[in-house]
């Protein structure tokens, strides 16, 4: 519903935490506009503003019901676009710990679709652009924040200036309001850096016939198993394949030495799978990985301005968290909005980023090569050693495989672990 104070929003970042906001806001303001640097295709293009999206992009089933619940229909036309469904319990083969862990026979509900990155945020921008109040943006760069009084009142172009009553962050890795904020005399957000300093490498390939699996992973194992491999289905009948290492034992980007990396993975799966296939793309590298958090919460942020997503709290890919987070975010957005921003909404947001930030820098934290690692406090250590307990018996146990999943896909809370069922099977 919109009021004089809602004529306006203004979206930084028209990647997934901003097509996501923008689908929010467009309830409660009249006009939003999603500017962006890059020009936005509406075909699934990878894109310079967002260097990552030639790397593989695992979608939690969270982050599909979110995204169901916010473009009704979505998977239906990402089916249409090439998109694989698949269920977390029954295609999801997991290597861990030395053994695979167990499948399902049927689907458990856990549903998610495998693709690319530039075809699930080309499919979301499609569905973003039949919103009759949202407009796009593109080609442009924001290179600053409109002040008035002590309040953000839009934003600046190398041309122009845009004013709205809300101006939301999206801008990801790359953003600029912290710097902004110090310019314009706010004191700048504290920042916690957790670097794992892990490089990806990624190729595609034409799936053989038939196919070997749907999607699995090779897990690292802290703390000196420091390789990973991952294998994912996606549309035109290829597979994505990820090769990454921890503490710069970065995996290859020619083909041979890439190779020799996947056989030196503690399982042969990914290997055999890749060894004859036939190669689609070029091997592309990424080493931005570091995880890196905004205190938003702990500063008096001017009003007129928000920040979310990966802006606030970028998360180390591994665990495939990012694009739930973003749209957790754009729920807590919704919540706020619908309270007429009453409360602090980066209060919020932090409130909600605390599973997903724990579990990224907790695991990351038990490379000794990670820099800014943090050392577990007694009870941390205790946790650790129950759910170390669990891993294992979640290698012959698909009940407490699935509660693991369902707390890792945030769909669950982690309290789920301390279920007396599960307690009983840890101690006995
Ligand atoms: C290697 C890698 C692999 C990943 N794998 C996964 C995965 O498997 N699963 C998962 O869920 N997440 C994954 N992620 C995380 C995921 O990419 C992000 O969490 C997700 O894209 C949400 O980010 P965002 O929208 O906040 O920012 P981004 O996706 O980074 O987009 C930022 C947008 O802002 C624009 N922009 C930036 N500055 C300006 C400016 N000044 N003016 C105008 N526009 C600007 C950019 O062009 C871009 O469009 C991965 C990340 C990396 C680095």
């Amino acid at each position: 519903m919109s009021t004089q104070q809602n004529q306006h929003a203004i979206v930084i970042g028209g990647s997934i935490a901003g097509l996501l906001a923008a689908r929010v806001l467009s309830e409660y303001f009249e006009r939003v506009t999603i500017v962006d640097r890059d020009q936005l295709p509406l075909t699934a293009e990878p894109r310079r503003g967002v260097p990552q999206s030639v790397q593989p992009h695992v979608l939690y089933a969270k982050g599909y019901q979110i995204l169901e619940a916010l473009f009704p229909g979505i998977g239906e036309a990402l089916s249409h676009a090439g998109a694989v469904p698949f269920d977390w319990g029954q295609d999801f083969l997991y290597f861990q710990a030395g053994h695979w862990t167990p499948t399902t026979e049927t689907p458990v509900g856990m549903k998610s679709y495998t693709c690319t990155r530039p075809l699930l945020e080309s499919t979301i921008r499609q569905q973003v652009s039949h919103i009759p109040n949202v407009e796009f943006l593109p080609g442009q760069r924001v290179i600053g924040l409109l002040l008035k009084g002590s309040e953000i009142k839009g934003i600046k172009l190398a041309q122009r200036e845009l004013s709205a009553q809300l101006v939301v962050d999206a801008s990801g890795r790359s953003t600029q309001t912290p710097q902004w904020l110090q310019d314009l005399g706010f004191t700048p957000p504290p920042v916690t850096v957790i670097d794992p300093r892990l490089g990806y490498a990624t190729r595609r390939y034409r799936i053989p016939n038939p196919p070997s699996c749907k999607i699995l992973l090779i897990s690292q194992e802290p703390p000196h198993q420091k390789r990973l491999g991952y294998l994912a289905q996606v549309e035109n009948d290829q597979w994505i394949a990820t090769l990454g290492g921890y503490g710069q034992d970065y995996p290859p980007i020619e083909h041979s030495g890439f190779l020799e990396f996947a056989q030196s993975l503690a399982d042969p799966m990914f290997y055999q799978a890749i060894a004859q296939a036939e190669p689609t793309s070029e091997i592309r590298a990424h080493r931005a990985t570091m995880n890196r958090l905004y205190h938003y919460e702990r500063i008096e942020m001017p009003a007129g301005l928000i920040a979310i997503g990966d802006s606030v709290c970028a998360l180390c890919p591994v665990y495939g968290q990012g694009m739930t987070v973003s749209g957790l975010s754009a729920l807590v957005l919704q919540r706020w909005l619908a309270k007429s921003k009453s409360a602090n909404f980066q209060k919020q947001l932090a409130q909600s980023n605390v599973f997903p930030w724990s579990l990224a820098t907790g695991f990351d934290s038990k490379f000794p090569t990670t820099k800014g690692a943090i050392a577990p406090n007694p009870i941390a250590k205790l946790f650790q050693a129950y759910t170390n307990r669990l891993t294992e018996i979640a290698q012959n146990d698909i009940e407490v495989h699935l509660q693991f999943l369902q707390m890792a896909h945030m769909l669950k809370s982690p309290n789920v672990l301390f279920h007396p069922k599960l307690i009983l099977k840890a101690l006995f």
